[in-house]
């Protein structure tokens, strides 16, 4: 049986691998199509996006669930929990959100006014102090501030502890010391601070460079110890009360990050053993998300869970602590991608499919290519390859037919270089070798196929997005996000494609996609239908993505929307935002519009033209200010 036959749903999701990096929050129905899953509810992200856009919110549209946030928040503190019952550990554990992994009011907001679990802030610059400001009312929050610091971020801090937030600045260099001293003579109020040291611990990843001795934040052993004195001499070592290292962003291998957190644990002890009376330990982020669903030590992956990761810290500083007679802090993480990531996901069509034609047409009469007799050979030999393709009744026959061909195609190219070949047996040749891969697939079934296509023979699908504005970790990391249909799913997808997006860039696609437990260089899916969208999905873009994103090619942000699915099926939106009008790109290039609306009307009384049409000629620049930038 070919495995178009046997395909089901079942064997989507694993080929997506969408169990291992889904974490329970996405699965497939029994119509094949992609769900959204909270709590017992579900969501059909198909006939979803079907629902938005007769609503008149287009793709791409990136949708934001509330719920996931909320549900993986309750999910790192039950890991916390049960870490600490586990080894009796005296500590609190507060999970702290760095704003920076996504800034949007909506997922700020969702982590302030959900009150099941005390959540913290971390800032590192004056903006990001000033979005907490506004957005946290409550006094009871903490607020980290790290960052390198001027006068004016140290003031901002004071004040927000004057609006009776609870905020830690943590220094980041002795001099940060000084501003402080300042400003509590200025404000009067006492300050908590935090010091950030640096580890010699590295964790490999992506983000490596931001861990270890050579890490661009964080004391040295020597200015840590520098710090302590100032601190004695100044009289203040009772204001600090937090220490904070910071490994990297998705650290993949838990042996690294335990490594890590034991060295954290023991600088802890010997600052306190020189009178720093600290309450607070915070490792700051790391936690991985498995966007390849491999649990393995690949920088796009983690070999470990939630529950040993919080085994790791939990065990680390209660061993430590109780060696060294110290009482349990509350420990704090920064783990904002773990946070985020699989709440949002970005969904677009595929707006044009370029593939190779399974036949060429008919010699155009006029073929200028002197017919040799090298050219018959190749022709004939074509043909009847070309019609076994057609027939081929098993894999080995389809693989050694294509080793054949290959040959052939060699020798074709050969021929058509020395201009005896002519370009439309070239394409044939082309071809048939398509056909002859489409073959072996339906025969072996995608995940069983250990040789690549060819290049040239993946196919193009151009989607609906850039990917520099909406995932662009891609481009500058070659970072792995999953992507798959959002429907058709119960349909075996015999087409490998490769995604390219609308930017004129050859760098805005896809190189590296999640298939059958292996990194691809091509995504398999469907054949286009006419008169039928195919919708995809980009999953995990909830950490980083957004305020990464820039305009190349002006390309704004996309529609957003927030959903929120109700127990009887059905959902609620909230907080959409149009994305960018082409009018807001432009000025924030400082370009005038109001300028440009004048200049278009003077040029186009100018021109003799029937005024309906100079109206519709206004009218069309009129309507793209205000459209947003994507196809529609
Ligand atoms: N805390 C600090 C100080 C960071 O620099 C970062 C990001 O690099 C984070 C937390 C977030 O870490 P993660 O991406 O692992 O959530």
């Amino acid at each position: 049986m070919s495995a178009s036959e046997v395909w089901n749903i079942k064997s989507a999701a694993s080929h997506y691998r969408l169990p291992y990096w889904a974490n329970g929050f996405f699965g497939i129905n029994a119509l094949g199509h992609v769900t959204a899953r909270v709590n017992a509810s579900q969501l059909d992200l198909y006939t979803l996006s079907e629902h938005l856009r007769r609503q008149g919110i287009s793709l791409p549209v990136l949708v934001r669930f509330p719920q996931i946030l909320q549900q993986t928040l309750n999910n790192l503190y039950a890991a916390f929990e049960r870490a600490r019952c586990c080894c009796e550990y005296a500590g609190d554990y507060v999970a702290a959100y760095p704003v920076k992994v996504n800034q949007q009011a909506s997922v700020m907001r969702q982590f302030y006014y959900q009150t099941r679990w005390p959540v913290a802030f971390e800032v590192g610059s004056k903006a990001e102090l000033m979005a907490c400001l506004g957005v946290l009312q409550q006094r009871d929050r903490v607020i980290i501030c790290h960052g390198y610091k001027d006068q004016a971020y140290i003031r901002l801090a004071f004040t927000g502890i004057l609006l009776g937030h609870a905020v830690v600045i943590v220094l980041e260099s002795p001099a940060e010391l000084r501003c402080v001293l300042e400003c509590h003579a200025r404000f009067g109020v006492r300050p908590a601070l935090g010091m950030r040291v640096r580890l010699s611990s590295v964790a490999k990843g992506n983000w490596q460079n931001t861990g270890g001795e050579h890490s661009k934040f964080g004391l040295t052993a020597n200015q840590a110890l520098q710090l302590v004195t100032d601190l004695q001499d100044n009289g203040v070592t009772a204001w600090m009360d937090m220490l904070h290292f910071h490994m990297g962003s998705q650290i993949p291998s838990l042996q690294q990050l335990r490594a890590g957190f034991r060295e954290g644990a023991r600088t802890f002890a010997e600052l306190h053993a020189l009178g720093l009376e600290l309450t607070k330990l915070n490792v700051g982020g790391g936690l991985a998300i498995d966007y390849q669903g491999s649990r393995s030590n690949s920088y796009f992956s983690m070999n470990y869970s939630i529950d040993d990761y919080a085994q790791a810290i939990v065990s680390s500083i209660n061993s430590v602590c109780r060696e060294q007679g110290i009482s349990a802090p509350t420990i704090f993480t920064e783990s904002g991608r773990a946070m985020t990531a699989h709440h949002a996901v970005l969904i677009t069509n595929v707006v044009n499919a370029q593939t190779q034609p399974e036949y060429t047409p008919e010699y155009a009469p006029g073929n200028t290519v002197p017919r040799s007799n090298k050219r018959q050979v190749a022709k004939q030999r074509l043909k009847t390859l070309a019609d076994l393709a057609r027939r081929i009744e098993s894999h080995t026959q389809a693989a050694r037919q294509s080793i054949e061909l290959k040959q052939l195609v060699r020798e074709i190219n050969d021929g058509f270089a020395d201009g005896e070949i002519s370009l439309a047996d070239k394409a044939r040749a082309e071809a048939t070798l398509r056909t002859l891969h489409t073959q072996l697939l339906k025969f072996k079934g995608h995940h069983q196929y250990r040789n690549e296509p060819e290049a040239k023979f993946v196919a193009k699908y151009i989607c609906n997005f850039s990917l520099f504005q909406s995932t662009p970790d891609v481009w500058g990391l070659r970072q792995i996000f999953p992507v798959l249909p959002l429907h058709r799913l119960d349909e075996f997808p015999c087409r490998k494609a490769r995604l390219h997006d609308l930017t004129c860039d050859s760098d805005g696609r896809i190189d590296s996609y999640i298939e059958a437990g292996c990194v691809k260089p091509y995504l398999s899916l469907h054949e286009l239908r006419r008169g039928q969208d195919y919708l995809l999905g980009f999953f995990l873009v909830g950490a980083y993505q957004e305020i990464l994103g820039d305009l190349h090619n002006l390309f704004g942000q996309p529609y957003a929307v927030n959903v929120e699915l109700q127990t009887d099926g059905n959902y609620r939106l909230s907080e959409v935002q149009p994305g960018d009008t082409i009018e807001a790109i432009l000025s924030y290039l400082h370009l005038d519009t109001a300028e440009m609306r004048q200049t278009w009307s003077r040029r186009l009384a100018r021109v003799s033209a029937p005024t309906n049409i100079k109206q519709f000629a206004l009218q069309q620049l009129e309507a793209s200010l205000r459209a947003n930038s994507y196809l529609t």
